[in-house]
This record gives C-alpha cells, sequence and structure tokens, in this order.
C-alpha cells in the first residue's frame, strides 16, 4: 500500500495545477531568511508573476537602452550565461572577441593608423567614464610634477552632464565645473568653455546626446577653441568626449560630423554598447586614442588566471555575455544595418516632433534633428494650463507608456520638460499609438482640469538626472 501512496503523492506533484493548493497558496517569506526550500516551478512562478508588477520596458520612453534584441541574442546570451569575461587564459575566444570589439570601434571612430589605440569593455559608460576621467587625472599630475607645481587642484569641465561625471568627480575629488545652461543655450559652447580653463583643468568632457537634451554638444567647435587657446596661452588640455548615445549613433547616421579621433584633441571616448550599441544591458567601451594617453601604472598584470594579463577595470567577475552580443551586433548590422535601424527611429522621432507641435499646447525643443532620436516638448504656457507635464506623464502611465517630465538643471530649473526616447523597436505604429494616447489625455484634462496641477516634489519622478 505504501508504494501506492507514494506513487499517487508523485503523481499528484507532477500534475496539479500550478495555483492549486501548495507554494502559491501560502505568503512566501519576504524580509527574512527562508527557512525551507521548495519547487522550482512554484518559486519561478512566484518571482515570474511579481515582476509583471514592473512597467513595460518596451513602452519605457524614458530609457536610452535597449529594450529589444534579435532572438539570436537571447540565445547567445544564454550559452554565455556561464563565462567570465575576466578570465581571459580560460575563455581565450571570449577575449579575442572583446579585442575584435575594441579594433572595429577605433576603426568606427576613426583612430588614425599611426596611432595605438587602446581600450576595453566596462559595464556601461558610467565604468568607463570613471577610467577615462582617471587616466586624465593621472596624465595630469604627471604633467604637473614635471612642472615642478602641486597637484592637488585639479578640475574637469563639461556642459549640463550625466550623474557618472558628478560620481567621478565626487569619488576623485576632483572639482566639477559644469557649465550651467543660460537661456535657450541647453548646452555647452566654447567660450564657456575657455572662460573656465586654467593649468588644472584635467580636461573637457562634451557629450555626445545630453542627457536632458538629447543634443550634441559641439565637439569640433571645442576643440578648435582648445587649440587656439594652447597657441595664446600655452594651455593645452585634452578632450574626452562622452558619447554614451552619440558613438553609436553619429558615425552610422551623420558620418561627415567631426567629433571623434578625427580631431587630435580627442583623447578618448566612451559609449554604451546597450544604448545605440543594440546590444543587452551590462556593456559599454572605452577607448583612448594612443597608448600615451592611459598612464602604464593604471593598469595591473594579475597572474592568478594563467597568463599574465593587463586588466584596467573597477570590477573583476563579468558576464561575457553582452560583449558576445556586442560582437553578434557588429557582425549581423555592419554599418549598413545599424544606420537601417536608426534612421528609422530618427524618423520616427522627428513625425512624433512634428505632430506634437501640430496638436496643441505643446512647444516641441528637440525635435529628433541634431542629436539622439528622441524629442523633448514642454507647455507653451504652463503657468495658465489646467494641467503640468507631470499630470500628463501619470497620465499615460495608466496606458502603460513611461514618458518621464523633469525640470531642467541650473540655471532652468523654470523649464519643465517631457522626453521621449525613439530607439530600435519603437515602430511607428508604436508612436502613433503613444500619440493617440497623449491626444486622449489632452482631452480628459480639458474635460477634467486639474485643480492644483502636480509639481516636481509630488511627482512620481524618474528621470536620471541628479539634483545635487
Ligand atoms: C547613459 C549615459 C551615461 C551612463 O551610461 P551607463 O551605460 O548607463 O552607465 C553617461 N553619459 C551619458 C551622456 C549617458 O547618456
Amino acid at each position: 500500500m505504501s508504494f501506492i501512496h507514494s506513487r499517487n503523492r508523485i503523481r499528484g506533484k507532477l500534475i496539479d495545477d500550478i495555483y492549486a493548493p501548495n507554494d502559491l497558496n501560502l505568503k512566501v517569506p519576504k524580509y527574512k531568511f527562508p527557512e525551507s526550500e521548495h519547487e522550482p516551478r512554484h518559486v519561478y512562478q512566484i518571482v515570474h508573476d511579481e515582476l509583471m508588477l514592473d512597467g513595460n520596458a518596451r513602452q519605457n520612453l524614458a530609457t536610452f537602452c535597449q529594450t529589444w534584441v534579435d532572438p539570436e541574442i537571447h540565445q547567445l546570451m544564454n550559452e554565455c550565461i556561464d563565462k567570465n569575461m575576466i578570465d581571459k587564459d580560460e575563455y581565450p575566444q571570449t577575449a579575442e572577441l572583446e579585442s575584435r570589439c575594441v579594433h572595429m570601434l577605433a576603426d568606427l571612430w576613426n583612430s588614425p593608423e599611426k596611432t595605438d589605440t587602446l581600450g576595453c569593455s566596462t559595464t556601461g559608460s558610467s565604468e568607463a567614464a570613471m577610467l577615462g576621467g582617471i587616466a586624465l587625472k593621472w596624465k595630469w599630475r604627471a604633467k604637473m610634477k614635471e612642472l615642478n607645481k602641486p597637484p592637488d587642484k585639479p578640475n574637469l569641465i563639461c556642459g549640463p552632464v550625466q550623474i557618472c561625471w558628478h560620481k567621478f568627480a565626487r569619488y576623485w575629488d576632483v572639482e566639477l565645473r559644469e557649465i550651467p545652461m543660460e537661456k535657450d543655450r541647453l548646452i555647452m559652447d566654447p567660450e564657456e568653455v575657455i572662460k573656465r580653463c586654467d593649468q588644472n583643468t584635467i580636461g573637457v568632457v562634451p557629450t555626445l546626446g545630453v542627457t536632458y537634451t538629447c543634443q550634441y554638444e559641439p565637439v569640433q567647435e571645442i576643440c578648435l577653441a582648445l587649440d587656439q587657446l594652447k597657441a595664446k596661452k600655452g594651455l593645452d588640455i585634452p578632450v574626452h568626449v562622452d558619447a554614451a548615445s552619440g558613438g553609436f549613433l553619429a558615425p552610422f547616421c551623420d558620418p561627415g560630423m567631426e567629433w571623434d579621433f578625427r580631431l587630435d584633441r580627442v583623447k578618448s571616448i566612451n559609449a554604451s554598447g546597450h544604448k545605440f550599441g543594440l546590444s543587452p544591458l551590462g556593456v559599454g567601451w572605452i577607448i583612448w586614442r594612443d597608448k600615451q594617453e592611459l598612464p602604464e601604472d593604471l593598469i595591473f598584470w594579475v597572474n592568478y588566471l594563467g597568463g599574465n594579463m593587463p586588466t584596467f577595470a573597477l570590477n573583476f567577475s563579468r558576464p561575457g555575455g553582452q560583449i558576445i552580443a556586442q560582437y553578434y551586433n557588429f557582425l549581423r548590422l555592419g554599418k549598413e544595418g545599424y544606420r537601417k535601424i536608426h534612421q528609422a527611429c530618427y524618423h520616427t522621432a522627428q513625425y512624433l516632433g512634428d505632430k506634437l507641435s501640430q496638436i496643441g499646447p505643446f512647444t516641441v525643443i528637440y525635435n529628433g534633428r541634431g542629436g539622439i532620436p528622441g524629442l523633448l516638448w514642454t507647455l507653451k504656457d504652463p503657468k495658465n494650463s489646467n494641467f503640468s507635464l507631470y499630470d500628463l506623464s501619470e497620465k499615460l502611465r495608466s496606458r502603460g507608456w513611461q514618458v518621464p517630465a523633469y525640470s531642467m538643471p541650473a540655471h532652468r530649473e523654470d523649464l519643465v520638460v517631457m522626453r521621449a526616447l525613439i530607439r530600435h523597436g519603437v515602430s511607428r505604429d508604436l508612436a502613433d499609438l503613444l500619440l493617440s494616447d497623449i491626444t486622449r489625455s489632452l482631452e480628459y484634462f480639458k474635460q477634467n482640469p486639474v485643480q492644483s496641477p502636480l509639481q516636481e516634489k509630488d511627482a512620481a519622478c524618474f528621470n536620471h538626472a541628479p539634483k545635487v
């Protein structure tokens, strides 16, 4: 009899509906470490279901990061789940593919033949920015030593930057000279850069695709102004380009624009593979123009992995799949494929921008021309509007769209904007659906004026802007 019993128990386990009495019928521990084990199938369902409450990534127009990838990338990521990119001796082909990506990027960013380009993958542009910033600081320190001057007050000049540069400045004790916005000038210009340069300036960081506005900062004009500064005053200040987005856009869609290693003054460039590089989350890149730009004492040589391997990174263990996926994308798409995908996004962003400027109360500040495929708009008359952009953002959220509303940084805190990024997978049809939800929301606010429009402090704010 006991035989039949146990057979029935097993049978029950195998054919029970997953939501019928079992683990899923009880509360699972949430903040205390669980005492006992549970069925994988049940736990999977619990975790899977809880994640339904996250926003739908495809409708998240706040993020610059990729939310759609080829099925082949899913497959490669799965196959690479056990590969640690730091174990270059154990996984030499993964290391080889990383090295090929570095060479391809150096080529894409027009590294001159004669230079000894150097680079590596990172977890994203933030880590790449740290590495680029440290290299600038070390180079500057060595220069000060040669001049017999105290290397104790380094500064870095930038426009309105992504938070990673605030982190760099704070973590590595560098003064950030961030050029504030002024009236309609929402990005850096050469004049403002030059005003702030002195012998303690470790570098200037223009952004190719400013987080707040999507616009490109004028890298070439800034380099030119720095060349003149050198001729006049002898100050020789290097440039690092934060091309988190633009590094994977400009080479394909705006190849004539000079922002990269074609300009002698550009010493290093970072970009996010997981943004317009079209790879899954967790990969960025930094490339130095020449070996001399990366001080040797920043490179660690490790022998305990087998072989004697150079590393320059903040992390040690890190997944290799994203790098493999990046290589896949380079091969799969080539310049032609990247251009086609991004061009389609630009057209959709421009289409939306043009439509938004027609349908009513908005002024479109950026319409997808001269920067990242995305758009930025504000209310024509916020004081006399019966809703705020924060209200609109919340209203759109009820349909699953995540479109951030936020105020600009210094000195344009008065300007509240809404931004939508158009990425791989945001089709024209999806854009039209968003547009009709915006129109519907406006109609709703007309019928139901908001008594006290939401302000930034009360809004569920999901912009990436540092408030410092
Ligand atoms: C996204 C972004 C970063 C940070 O990049 P991550 O890849 O998210 O670490 C830095 N700078 C700019 C301009 C960005 O757009």
